[in-house]
């Protein structure tokens, strides 16, 4: 989500003449969008503004922004504690960057009410194929640890008629893969009125547009994720195989205080279901190890459905109090050292479960969207599958195309291929 707000916040910065420079001290405006999910993003930002103080001291004419989810947590306090800031926004209020820039002002200005979807800007996309569609924004779930509640407000979905229109738009500028966005995106519709649409109904209606290849979506919550969703992946030609269903935690009883609203036999469950109508369904997730009074035994529970399930990856997490968060003052923290010595276990036990799992690909054939390069062999080029695997491999396409690459072999992150040129020249 930060980074579909970063291209709009771009976008509208080329439009008002400002172009990006190629360091921070050559720049007349440093602008940071800002992520307050965890701790550790939080610090490394206060790192950063110390530099940008620097930088303002030099050169006073400098103006110093500040927007997104931080922002809107701290609110007006930014200003008293960091006074050499000019402009603060949280994620609902982009556009007021714009007006801000534009004003004749010279006092610091604070803009922290939901007035508009940042998604209604015009975009800036980091790859010509590839485009976000913010569907939603805003979350109505009170999961314990979570700060986005407070940061991004109650949830608001944009219309379905805008949506599919924006979808049509996108593609007829040369978009392929499209991902719609949301905190929940299973909720998506619910407060739509008059009109009544699904999450289901909107993938379907993104379907039908042409050139669209393919679809992807983040993230559902596993208690809102219906039968119609999972269905519409084996029904719908442009949806991916893949699904990412954030765990967060194998226990009941800590997904209970997580206030997570499902318990274990729910999650697998849908796990269940996904796996009956997508056999080959990739799927990944979110894990926090180290929640408040999580014990030896629940950690356990938490590895037991990796090994169980099999993810093809996973974003694993250590828990991290946020201010305003009920479990921020929950008893039973967890010692650091536990915290630690648990990600370890966890994340040896995704890999490997997520390297098993990956071999299926060896051998097959798949449709990789080419991006560019290799990071590692520029020799080489690097593509993603419908199963969202990276795969690096010798060929000749160009970035945005859609090719085949026979697998050869398969490690826990990526996909070793050749792309091939037999269908290839049968293509032309
Ligand atoms: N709306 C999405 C998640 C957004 S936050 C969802 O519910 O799936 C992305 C991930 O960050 C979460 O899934 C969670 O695993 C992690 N996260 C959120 N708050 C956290 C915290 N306080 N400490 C550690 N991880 C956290
Ligand atoms: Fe946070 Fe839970 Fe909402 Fe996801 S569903 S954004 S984890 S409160």
């Amino acid at each position: 989500m930060n980074e579909h707000d970063s291209e709009r916040m771009k976008r509208m910065l080329e439009s008002l003449g400002y172009a990006e420079a190629p360091e921070r001290a050559d720049a007349d405006l440093i602008l940071f969008n800002t992520c307050s999910i965890r701790e550790s993003a939080d610090s490394r930002f206060i790192a950063h503004l110390g530099e940008a103080k620097r930088l303002k001291s030099e050169d006073p004419d400098r103006v110093v922004g500040v927007g997104g989810c931080w922002a809107q947590s701290v609110k007006e306090d930014v200003f008293r504690q960091f006074p050499f800031v000019d402009v603060a926004f949280g994620p609902g209020q982009v556009h007021k960057l714009a007006e801000f820039l534009t004003s004749d002002s010279l006092t610091a200005q604070g803009f922290f009410e939901f007035e508009g979807f940042t998604g209604h800007l015009p975009d800036k996309r980091a790859r010509d194929f590839h485009a976000w569609m913010q569907i939603s924004v805003g979350c109505n779930s009170v999961c314990s640890y979570c700060i986005v509640p407070s940061t991004r407000g109650r949830e608001v979905s944009r219309p379905f008629g805008e949506l599919v229109a924006e979808a049509r738009r996108l593609a007829e500028d040369g978009v392929r893969e499209l991902t719609l966005l949301g905190q929940n995106v299973n909720s998506y519709g619910r407060d739509l009125r008059p009109e009544r649409a699904s999450f289901a109904d909107l993938l379907h209606a993104v379907d039908a547009v042409g050139g669209l290849e393919r679809i992807r979506y983040t993230s559902p919550h596993p208690k809102d994720m219906r039968e119609d969703v999972i269905r519409a992946h084996a029904e719908l030609p442009s949806l991916c195989e893949h699904i990412h269903l954030p765990l967060q935690s194998g226990s009941s009883r800590v997904l209970k205080a997580m206030r997570r609203t499902y318990d274990r036999g729910r999650y697998l469950d849908r796990v269940a279901l996904i796996r009956e109508h997508v056999p080959d369904c990739a799927l990944t997730t979110d894990i926090i190890v180290g929640f408040p009074g999580e014990t030896d035994a629940e950690f356990e529970e938490t590895l037991a459905v990796v090994e169980e399930v099999g993810y093809d990856g996973a974003f694993t997490f250590v828990f991290s109090p946020r201010r305003g968060t009920a479990a921020a003052t929950l008893e039973g923290h967890v010692p650091h050292p536990v915290k630690i010595e648990r990600m370890e276990r966890l994340v040896e036990a995704v890999q490997r479960r997520a390297r098993e799992r990956a071999q299926r690909f060896v051998g097959r054939t798949l449709d990789v969207l080419v991006e560019g390069p290799s990071r590692n062999d520029p020799t080489r080029l690097r593509g993603r599958t419908r199963h969202n695997k990276v795969v690096n491999f010798a060929g000749l396409a160009a970035p945005g195309e859609i090719v085949d690459v026979a697998i050869t072999a398969a490690t826990s992150q990526t996909l070793t291929g050749e792309e091939s040129l037999v269908s290839r020249a049968t293509a032309a």
